[in-house]
């Protein structure tokens, strides 16, 4: 059950995390409320900083891909842990500098950058924009050409991996919105083109193969597949990339069925093969750039919830329904995926009931999960939802104008606040 690795159980019997009693916390920032656990999150910064420090080419570091929980203190930690910082939109990179990332630590990705996204990446100083496709390369050749800068670009394609995921995050296959295909063609035509414009100076490529990799396998055809590709460029135009990025993906387990990835062993793994195939081709090591998300964040963060009501339906499920849900927590609503709860009060208790739990939204799909174990519910009871760090609070709404709830960071225990809680007022701030 508590096969998040910073959660105990208290001498009180209450839920810990990073040592802190999560019934005390409830009570002191009210419910819904994110808790994050600093500590492991810097942690896991520093282990992709030097784990990919130590395996690649010098120069190679992680990105931190801020879509999983965006905020500005995520992003000081990002930069202040030896990070790049991933952004996909204005706001995101609005963030990122606000948080005092400087341009040229970040990478701006996004399919559909809209003119103003590119100017304002342009002008920020960005160091990389990761190009989708030939009309993209072209606009921010012209932009880049307007502000007067040689702007560095990635051009993204898809090598045609399928990491067997599920189907709604996974990118890697061709026929998806993301990058230019390489099995047709495209990737090399699009290489060409991209190369003979005068205010793009082509670093290099990326390619994301999708979420929830759990080993280093999918990573190693990747760059099998990128080092093939890299050598016909050569041959064709005479081009070498001097940067290669691998995307993220670096799996989370949600259950305690699910192993625990181990990610400097991945990645060790990767950084062999990239020699390897670097010698085959006699292709001098591109710095390698990798995007965790996912694997920085989910694991370091937990909901808490106020049971408002417990029901159940004879012959059929235990609803315990609670103060948030889906304008939360989207993930189970979107891709039916599965988190564990515990009911924080006695959480040292037996989960013996399998219940829904289910959001306060108007929507008979807004539920957090069903077929979950937990202790006997009551109302009143706060309630905890695990590795809720990533795709979260990101991904809050307001549906219903429900406020989305604050963020509380707990490092060596004590506690903080990095968001503060929407009020009333502020889910009204925009109507005129
Ligand atoms: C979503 C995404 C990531 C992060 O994925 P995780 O599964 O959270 O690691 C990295 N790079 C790109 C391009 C993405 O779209």
């Amino acid at each position: 059950m508590l096969h998040q690795s910073d959660l105990t159980v208290n001498a009180a019997g209450h839920l810990a995390l990073d040592g802190a009693d999560t019934v005390a916390l409830a009570k002191k920032y009210g419910t819904p409320l994110y808790l994050l656990d600093e500590d492991m999150v810097r942690a896991r910064m520093k282990l992709y900083v030097t784990a990919m420090a130590e395996a690649f080419p010098a120069g190679s570091r992680p990105y931190y891909a801020s879509k999983a929980l965006c905020c500005k203190a995520l992003c000081a930690m990002a930069h202040e842990e030896g990070m790049g910082v991933d952004v996909v939109s204005a706001g995101e990179l609005y963030t990122a500098l606000a948080a005092g990332v400087p341009g040229a630590d970040i990478c701006f990705h996004g399919n559909a950058k809209t003119p103003e996204d590119i100017r304002y990446a342009i002008a920020s100083g960005v160091g990389l924009i990761a190009a989708d496709g030939q009309e993209e390369l072209e606009r921010i050749d012209r932009l880049a050409g307007e502000a007067g800068v040689r702007q560095q670009v990635l051009l993204r394609v898809t090598p045609g991996i399928d990491p067997h995921t599920f189907a709604a995050v996974n990118t890697g296959v061709v026929d998806v919105k993301f990058g230019v295909p390489i099995p047709t063609g495209q990737a090399l035509a699009v290489t060409k083109a991209a190369l003979a414009l005068r205010n793009i100076d082509l670093a290099g490529f990326h390619c994301h193969i999708g979420s929830q990799i759990f080993d280093a396998d999918p990573f190693r055809l990747e760059v099998d597949a990128m080092l093939s590709f890299m050598d016909a460029v050569r041959q064709e135009t005479g081009y070498t990339a001097r940067a290669l990025d691998l995307g993220g993906g670096f799996a989370v387990p949600y259950e305690e069925t699910e192993p625990a990835p181990d990610c400097a062993g991945m990645i060790r793994q990767v950084a062999a093969r990239l020699y390897e195939q670097c010698e085959k081709y006699a292709y001098p090591a591109p710095v390698i750039s990798m995007e965790p998300g996912r694997g920085i964040v989910a694991a370091a963060g937990i909901t808490l919830y106020t049971v408002q009501n417990v029901k159940s339906v004879p012959g059929g499920s235990t609803f315990v329904a609670v103060d948030g849900g889906m304008t939360d927590n989207p993930r189970y609503a979107l891709y039916s995926a599965r988190h564990s709860a515990v009911i924080a009060d006695r959480a040292g208790q037996a989960q013996d009931c399998r219940v829904t739990i289910a959001g306060r939204c108007c929507e008979s799909g807004d539920l957090i999960g069903e077929n979950v174990a937990l202790q006997q519910p009551r109302t009143g009871d706060t309630l905890a939802v695990l590795v809720t760090g990533a795709y979260n609070y990101s991904m809050a709404s307001n549906y219903n104008r429900v406020p989305r709830p604050p963020v509380a960071a707990l490092r060596g225990g004590a506690d903080r606040l990095i968001v503060r809680r929407e009020t009333l007022a502020d889910v009204a701030a925009l109507d005129l």
